[in-house]
This record gives structure tokens, sequence and C-alpha cells, in this order.
């Protein structure tokens, strides 16, 4: 019971002018399927294999560095291609947007502040909009780290990433990582978000 590389439910260049294609092919085919190759690798035979991604890393602090670190890149590349979309223009509604509000006052304020924590990442990782005691917090993690992992400084159920990892924008975007961040705004799949809701 291997893990698989995920498709993605649109072309490479489709995220174009704010992803570029090169981009998204090298990140899926190259750093994704590494991830998951080094992750099946790592617990093939084990207590751990054929057990769900969401268990190995509620219980990651037990397992090898490895697994954390690949099954984190597993994990949080698949929901990184999930909520972004081509049509992804627009702002959030309904149950989402009042999560929103609740929590940040505002969709502005919200944007504001994952930009902020998004750019403010030191070095490579992701930030994260999660669901946490039924409210909706921001965080971000170093590496492969997730707020899923029972080793997470601050835990909660991730429904919006973005990977800030060089790779994820250095083609295009180079040093200018406030640039690739901005463009995110653009690419997000809010109905995704909002089906991530508990
Ligand atoms: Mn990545």
């Amino acid at each position: 019971m291997a893990f698989d590389l995920p498709g993605l439910d649109y072309d490479y260049a489709a995220l174009e002018p704010h992803i570029d294609a090169r981009t998204m092919e090298i990140h899926h085919t190259k750093h994704h399927q590494t991830y998951v190759t080094k992750l099946n690798a790592a617990i093939a035979g084990g207590e751990w294999d054929g057990k769900s991604i969401e268990d190995i890393m509620a219980n990651v602090s037990k397992l090898p560095a490895v697994v954390r670190n690949n099954g984190g890149g597993h994990y949080n590349h698949t929901l990184f291609w999930k909520v972004m979309s081509p049509e992804g223009e627009g702002e959030p509604e309904g149950k989402l947007l009042e999560g929103i509000i609740e929590g940040f006052g505002s969709f502005d304020g919200f944007k504001e502040q994952f930009t902020n924590v998004a750019i403010n990442q030191f070095g490579s990782g992701w930030a994260w909009l999660i669901q946490a005691g039924g409210i909706l917090r921001i965080t971000s993690t170093p590496n492969q780290d997730n707020p899923l992992m029972d080793l997470a400084e601050v835990k909660g159920l991730p429904i919006l990433g973005i990977d800030v990892w060089e790779h994820a924008y250095y083609l295009k975007y180079q040093n200018r990582r406030n640039d690739y961040v901005g463009a995110f705004w653009n690419v997000i799949n809010w109905d995704e978000v909002a089906k991530r809701m508990k």
C-alpha cells in the first residue's frame, strides 16, 4: 500500500502568469515525486506501511526524520495542488468568509497577515491557514513540517497553505518571494479551502 503522486486537476501552464509552467512541472514531477518515493521507501514493510498520511503526521515524533521530511512533503504538496486553480480569482464566501472575519476582522486583514507570515518565514517552509478549536488561525512551519504533526508548535487542520521554499518560485521570481506570495492570491481555489473546514 504505497503512496502515489497525485495528478493535478489542471495543466502545468494553467496557473500562468502567476506560477510558471516549468516551475509547476519540476515541482510536481521531481520534488513531490521524490517525497513520495522516499516516504514509501522509509515505511515499506514496517508498522506504518498502509497507514494514512494523516495518521503518520499525528505520530511523526515517534518516527525517523526521513518520514517527517518526506511524509510532510507528500501531505503538504498534495494540499498545495488542490488549493490552487486557474479559476482562482475572487474571494471566499459563506462560512469560510465568516471564519475569516471572525479570526482576522476582514478579508483584507487576513490577506495582510497571511502575506506577512509567508514572507517572513525564515528559509524554507510553509505558511498556513488552519482551523484549530473552531477558529481560523495563521501559522507557519519550517521545512516540510505542518500543523497536523504532533510536534508542531501550533497544531490544527490545514485548509490553505503556501509553499515558500525557493523551488516554488525561484525560476520566475528569483529572490522576490513577496512577488510570488502576491501572485498566489490570484490562484487560490476558495471552494476547495472552504471544503476543508470541519
Ligand atoms: Mn515544494
